[in-house]
């Protein structure tokens, strides 16, 4: 028996329109982690959610949460932010909030403070009494994520968490995972389109094409080094101008910023020793990595 908060192996999913959405997934998460499935829209990420959540059965395959197999014990243990946020347009926040609170079992002394407290920390404090039928997409988003978190869950499901929700909204929902994270040690799983966020929050990222996974890990693991160096130096004089076009390619030069291709040839680590020796005084010096945009279209082929 597998004890991490989830392991697959070999899930096959085939709907009854044939259409497959998922090849044999096998998938360990542990305790603890945030990990980020990423992938084109039909590459398979809420079929695994749902059939994670149980909503959904595989074709093949097994699932265990837990360690177990569609326990419905852990179901409290468990937080769901769907891909489309759907409440009853006449409850106003605080109800709906309420309400699911009850269907938690959470008790019903403190419920009433929780849903509060839980209302103010996901930036819908002055909407208590609010009907939901009044909210903006944004607003129904965050209504959305208070009743994920409101049990204190230790694996929370997020699929598009960032959908409708606006730069500031984003930061704030940013802080509230890292929060659940670092306050509970809870497990995330969240299905994303945004490569930003999930480069910045995910500690193990993977990557869903047409129903595969074709990488997984961090963002360290996954990265490839590119043949690229940036270079700010105080004042790029024309000595060091001439020393750059004698050890690079593909030469960009803007203001006092540099950034060129490394011929084979050349020692990586000798460069800004040269600089120096040079007179040039450095203000930057950055050898480019692959950001995770870059890495998905490398391994998916940039293909549909
Ligand atoms: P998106 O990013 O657009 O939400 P996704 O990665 O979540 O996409 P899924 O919704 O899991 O992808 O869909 C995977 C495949 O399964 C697609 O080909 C889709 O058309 C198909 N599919 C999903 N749900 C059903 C369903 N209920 N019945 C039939 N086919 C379905």
């Amino acid at each position: 028996m597998n004890e991490n908060p989830i392991h697959t192996q070999e899930l096959y999913k085939q709907y009854d329109n044939k259409a497959i959405a998922l090849k044999n997934l096998s998938l360990t998460i542990k305790s603890g982690e945030i990990f980020g499935l990423i992938g084109q829209n039909g590459a398979g990420k809420t079929t695994l959610m749902k059939i994670l959540l149980g909503f959904s059965t595989p074709t093949k395959g097994n699932v265990e949460i837990y360690g177990k197999k569609n326990s419905i014990e852990f179901k409290t243990r468990i937080g769901y932010l769907p891909e489309k946020v759907m409440i009853h347009p006449f409850l106003t926040a605080f109800e709906f909030l309420f309400l699911c609170g009850k269907l938690y079992y959470l008790n019903k002394k403190n419920l009433k403070e929780k849903c509060i407290s839980v209302l103010e920390r996901v930036g819908l404090g002055d909407k208590l009494g609010i009907k939901v039928g009044t909210f903006s997409k944004g607003m129904t988003q965050r209504l959305g994520l208070a009743q994920a978190i409101i049990h204190e869950p230790d694996l929370l499901f997020l699929d598009e968490p960032g959908s409708g929700l606006d730069p500031l909204g984003m930061i704030e929902l940013r802080n509230i995972i890292l929060d659940e994270h670092k306050s509970r040690n809870a497990t995330i799983f969240i299905n994303s389109h945004r490569l930003l966020e999930a480069e910045k929050l995910c500690s193990r990222i993977a990557i869903l094409h047409k129903g595969e996974m074709v990488a997984s890990g961090s963002m360290n693991e996954l990265t490839r080094t590119k043949n690229q160096i940036n270079v700010r130096v105080e004042t790029l004089s024309e000595t060091l101008e001439k020393y750059f076009g004698s050890i690079g390619n593909q030469i960009k030069i803007e203001g006092n910023e540099i950034s060129f291709d490394p011929k084979e040839s050349v020692d990586l680590k000798q460069i800004p020793i040269h600089i120096i020796q040079n007179g040039g005084n450095i203000l930057k010096y950055e050898i480019v990595n692959e950001n995770l945009e870059e890495i998905f279209l490398r391994l998916t082929g940039g293909e549909k």
